[in-house]
C-alpha cells in the first residue's frame, strides 16, 4: 500500500484513505502503519484552509481555485471536515458535482469528509490523510470547512493558509462574523464581486480592511489582506492566488511557517492523546453502566457531580491499572 501511494496512485491512496476513516481496530492498525511510513514523504505541500458559511460560494470558488493551481503544475487534494454535514453525507458523488470541473481533472484527488465521529475524530482523520496525499504527489491540499461551528478551529490547525469567503450584501456583515474567525484568518476574500454587486463587495472590503486595523497584528507579523473576487465569473482568481504566494514567501523568510507546523504537529499529539483516552473511557460497558446510574443520582441531588465523578474515574482507573 505505502508503495502503491509513493506512486501516486491514487486508487491505493483512496483505499488508504478508507482504512483511516475506519473505526475498524484492525483497520486503524494499518491506517496507523502506513501513515507511519508515508510521514517520511510528507510535509512537502501548501495545506490551504477554506471556510466560509453555507452558500457563500466554497465550492464554486475551489472548483476555480482549484483549476487555477493546476494550470500551475502540480497535484491537488480537496479534503473536508464536516462533522455534522447537512449535505451529502459523505457521499463522493455528491462532492464531485459540486466541483464539477476539478472533478474531472486527473490531478485532482476530491475526498469528501469522513463521516463518523466527534469533530475532533473527523479533524484527526483528515489531518491524517493530509499525510497520505502529501507522500502520493499531492502538493497543494485544500481544506475545506462550513464556517458556522468549531470546525474552523480544527482546520486552522492543520493549514499553513488560512482563507475565510464572506459575502457583502446586508451592510452589517461584519455583525455576524465572530472575531474568533476573523483573528484567525490569513486572508479574507469576499466572494460574488460581480454585476451589480461589485460596489457593495468593494464596501465590504473597506469594512473588513478597517476592522483588521484593530487587531493586534498577528504573529506571523503577515496582515491579512482583504480581496474582492467572483468565483463564478472567473473574476481576480489570480490576485486571490498572488496573495496566498506571497504569505508563503513571507512566512518562509520569516519562519513562522515552520513555526505553525511545529506547533501544529504538538497539538495533534495532544489531541490524538485526549480522543483516545476519552473514546477508551467512554466506550468500556461497565463505565457507560456506571456513568447512567451516577447522572441519575446527580439529577435527582442524591450526590455531587464532584463525588460522582470522582467513583467514576477511581473505578476506571483501578481497571486500567490493573491491565498493565
Ligand atoms: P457553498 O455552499 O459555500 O459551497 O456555496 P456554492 O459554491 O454552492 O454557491 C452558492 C450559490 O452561490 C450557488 O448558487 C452559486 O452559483 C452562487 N455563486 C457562487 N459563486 C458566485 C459568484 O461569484 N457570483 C455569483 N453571482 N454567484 C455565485
Amino acid at each position: 500500500m505505502v508503495e502503491g501511494i509513493l506512486k501516486g496512485d491514487v486508487t491505493t491512496l483512496s483505499r488508504a484513505v478508507t482504512l483511516v476513516e475506519s473505526l475498524a481496530p484492525a483497520h486503524q492498525a494499518i491506517a496507523q502503519e502506513v501513515i507511519e511510513k508515508c510521514l517520511p514523504y510528507s510535509g512537502n505541500s501548501r495545506r490551504i484552509g477554506i471556510t466560509g458559511v453555507p452558500g457563500a460560494g466554497k465550492s464554486t470558488s475551489i472548483d476555480v481555485f482549484g483549476l487555477h493551481v493546476l494550470r500551475q503544475g502540480g497535484r491537488l487534494a480537496v479534503l473536508a471536515i464536516d462533522p455534522s454535514s447537512e449535505r451529502t453525507k459523505g457521499s463522493i458523488l455528491g462532492d464531485k458535482t459540486r466541483m464539477e470541473k476539478l472533478s474531472l481533472e486527473q490531478d485532482a484527488f476530491i475526498r469528501p469528509s469522513p463521516s463518523a465521529g466527534s469533530l475532533g475524530g473527523v479533524a484527526r482523520k483528515t489531518r491524517e490523510t493530509i499525510v497520505l496525499c502529501e507522500a502520493a504527489g499531492f502538493d497543494n491540499i485544500f481544506v475545506e470547512t462550513v464556517g458556522v461551528g468549531q470546525s474552523e478551529t480544527a482546520v486552522h490547525s492543520m493549514v499553513d493558509f488560512f482563507l475565510l469567503i464572506q459575502l457583502a450584501g446586508t451592510g452589517d456583515e461584519l455583525q455576524g462574523i465572530k472575531r474568533g474567525i476573523m483573528e484567525m484568518a490569513d486572508g479574507i476574500v469576499i466572494n460574488k464581486a460581480d454585476g451589480d454587486n461589485i460596489p457593495r463587495a468593494q464596501l465590504a472590503q473597506a469594512q473588513f480592511k478597517n476592522a483588521l486595523h484593530l487587531f493586534p497584528m498577528p504573529e506571523s507579523g503577515w496582515l491579512p489582506e482583504v480581496l474582492t473576487y467572483s468565483g463564478y465569473y472567473e473574476l481576480g482568481i489570480p490576485e486571490v492566488w498572488d496573495m496566498i504566494d506571497r504569505y508563503f514567501e513571507f512566512v518562509k523568510a520569516n519562519g513562522y511557517f515552520d513555526l505553525r507546523r511545529a506547533r501544529q504537529a504538538r497539538y495533534w499529539m495532544y489531541e490524538t492523546i485526549n480522543e483516545q483516552l476519552r473514546a477508551n473511557f467512554y466506550g468500556d460497558p461497565e463505565i457507560e453502566a456506571m456513568l447512567a446510574a451516577k447522572e441519575a443520582r446527580v439529577l435527582a441531588s442524591q450526590q455531587s457531580s464532584f463525588t460522582a465523578a470522582k467513583d467514576v474515574l477511581d473505578i476506571y482507573f483501578k481497571k486500567n491499572s490493573l491491565n498493565i
